[in-house]
């Protein structure tokens, strides 16, 4: 296929998005939408052990707005019960049962190989059958990476710190990996993966100027492994800030970096995108200079939460507050009232505030300020 035809269906390719029907994890700006995703997936076809309609129930339930199955090429575990040639049939067949539902699936494959290079998944594939050569077997690892980029794949690196390739459990690159990233061929880097969190991945993201990723790589039932419900156990989620409901747009944002990954109760992304991020879901509302029904210099302040995750403050400005310490913590969803100390009345204060679930690089918070004008 010509690249400009790829390209037209890219843009006519719009996300299945049903704002009713959506969960809502976070406010994103105008013109800005946060595309949920989880695009790291097993199914029967490669070593799950559910079909891949399950898949799609799993994101529906979820609230999840684009998965990729993401079987691997070089195995299949249920090969002899489950014969088939056709390497994009677990794809087929969860596109064709997903049908006007609010969720979308990308093409994706995992390039599976052993440390160096490890595994790595190729999303917005056209054809995972041409992953393989004329002896029909998958093609090793340069000519895989070669093939997915000629089908304008993103290609990211998964778990980098899976304790079964690096027993330390310390992401490092190799030359292999140094030669990829040069040649522009690798895209994007899980820092999250299943139940681990690399701060060593987000450096390497970070001085490659590589996407960070977080996915749920799961093989079992959704719930045997991660519950939606439960706030802190839900599966990770990537959040690909996206400038429309276009898969080309979605596919841009990703080449771009423009993600953050939600983990427990972490938000784990680049500076500049989690500053978005806490913009829109942190606002502080002045109530006024009143405690007790007297008229006092303390202003009360209201803290609202818009998201899903937790807000976890830490105060590092000079004012002292009445009722609480320096720090300040908003469950999911929620406002608290503040009482500062201004020692006068002001129409107008700054707070500066690090947020310590927010992760922008290793051992690093986002910090971020909030100017209140004083009605
Ligand atoms: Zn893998
Ligand atoms: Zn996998």
């Amino acid at each position: 296929m010509k690249k400009h035809t790829w390209t037209i269906i890219l843009i006519l390719a719009v996300l299945n998005i049903n704002a009713q029907k959506r969960k809502e994890f976070f406010k994103s700006p105008e013109g800005v939408f946060y595309v949920s995703s989880d695009l790291h997936i097993h199914s029967v076809f490669s070593d799950g052990v559910v079909w891949p309609t399950v898949r799609v129930d799993e994101a529906l339930r979820d609230s999840i707005d684009l998965i990729s199955l993401t079987e691997h090429l070089e195995y299949q575990s249920h090969l002899y019960d489950i014969p088939h040639n056709n390497r994009n049939r677990s794809f087929q067949i969860a596109d064709e049962y997903v049908q006007k539902r609010p969720l979308s699936i990308v093409h994706g494959t995992e390039i599976t190989k052993p440390m160096p290079p490890g595994h790595f998944n190729a999303i917005f594939i056209k054809d995972a059958n041409k992953f393989f050569g004329n002896d029909k077997e998958p093609l090793n690892f340069i000519d895989a990476i070669n093939e997915a980029n000629n089908q304008g794949a993103f290609v990211f690196w998964n778990h980098p710190m899976w304790e079964a390739n690096r027993s330390d459990g310390i992401a490092k690159l190799d030359p292999i990996h140094i030669d990829v990233i040069n040649n522009k061929l690798l895209h994007g880097i899980e820092v999250v993966n299943f139940d681990t969190f690399s701060e060593e991945a987000m450096q390497i993201a970070i001085e490659n100027e590589l996407t960070m990723m977080g996915t749920s790589d799961v093989h079992v039932l959704i719930e045997w492994d991660f519950n939606i419900e439960k706030e802190s156990f839900h599966r990770p989620i990537t959040f690909i800030m996206s400038k429309n409901r276009t898969m080309k747009s979605v596919r841009d944002a990703l080449f771009n970096g423009d993600t953050f990954i939600w983990y427990r109760d972490l938000i784990i992304g680049k500076s500049k995108n989690l500053k978005q991020v806490i913009e829109n879901n942190l606002e502080v509302i002045s109530k006024g200079y009143e405690y007790n029904n007297r008229k006092v210099e303390i202003l009360q302040l209201e803290f609202i939460n818009k998201s899903v995750a937790p807000i976890s403050l830490n105060y590092i400005g000079d004012y002292t507050f009445h009722n609480d310490y320096k720090y300040i913590e908003l469950e999911p969803k929620s406002s608290k009232n503040i009482f500062v100390k201004t020692k006068k009345i002001e129409n107008k204060i700054e707070l500066e505030f690090e947020v310590l679930n927010y992760v922008v690089a290793p051992k690093t918070n986002l910090k971020t300020i909030k100017t209140i004008n004083i009605q």
